[in-house]
């Protein structure tokens, strides 16, 4: 729904009912996917088309078996996707979301994202479920340091970063393929759906276990469930509200009712 593109009346319908879905929650999780960064420039590296494709297979180059192998292949790959992830702006999704929960709205954002938009936007309660930029660890002395520092003169020269103390390489704390999920953000993440009364996925096609499988233990536990996706997700037959459309147009219009009326 752009500025140009009036909403259908199914649309707005889906959009009060979601609304009013939020209004009676008591708790509620966001589940959310690369399609939220979208619009603030970061493309989805496991979809293809995304341009990241076309140079080479983020299975295997984005994977710890070649991080090990042949670190430098990875941080050439990941140099211009972090690069994007370090410029990007929250947008108009992630900023509604932010609002709700400072509206006092109790809200657990789960993310498959790295990029940090969540907390740039000011949402507190964000588990990761894939990791993030915002720190890096040793590979040999296993010392976390924040990724601040380190990230200029990778993003600009390419310089891979090095431990200060034991000159070992420093691995992003993102979750790379055939990486194990962080044990405490799935728990986390289960947690919160399993205490939630509603559910809403955003920008997500639920095709990564097993976040992927989250909805299903909110709904097996008699959560509502909403989902905004431009593509169709496993769970749309059994989901209250289904918006098949902008992550960055309808959750503000979600908000804009639920805090106003
Ligand atoms: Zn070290």
């Amino acid at each position: 729904m752009s500025q140009a593109a009036r909403p259908t009346l199914a649309t707005v319908a889906a959009i009060e009912d979601a609304a009013e879905l939020f209004r009676q929650a008591k708790r509620i999780v966001v589940l959310t996917g690369a399609g939220i960064s979208s619009p603030s420039g970061i493309p989805d590296f496991r979809s293809e088309g995304s341009g990241l494709w076309s140079r080479t297979e983020p299975m295997e180059v984005a994977s710890l078996l070649t991080f090990r192998i042949s670190p430098e292949r990875f941080f050439n790959w990941f140099r211009p996707l972090a690069g994007q992830i370090c410029n990007a702006k929250p947008n108009a999704a992630h900023t509604a979301l932010a609002e709700l929960e400072s509206a006092g709205l109790k809200m657990t954002v789960v993310t498959q994202n790295i990029d940090g938009l969540h907390q740039k936007a000011g949402s507190v309660q964000v588990v990761e479920m894939h990791g993030s930029l915002r720190t890096l660890s040793c590979t040999q002395c296993f010392k976390q340091v924040e990724a601040e520092p380190y990230l200029g003169s990778y993003i600009e020269d390419g310089k891979i970063p090095q431990c200060l103390s034991c000159n070992g390489i420093l691995k992003p704390d993102v979750i790379l393929f055939g990486e194990q999920l962080p044990h405490s953000a799935w728990l986390d993440a289960q947690r919160a759906a399993h205490q939630c009364d509603l559910m809403m996925v955003a920008g997500s096609s639920l095709e990564v276990l097993p976040v992927a499988g989250l909805p299903m233990q909110a709904l097996d536990r008699g959560a509502h469930l909403i989902v905004i996706n431009n593509t169709p997700t496993y769970v749309n037959v059994r989901a209250d509200v289904v918006l098949m459309d902008d992550v960055a147009s309808m959750i503000p219009e979600i908000t804009k009712r639920v805090l106003y009326g």
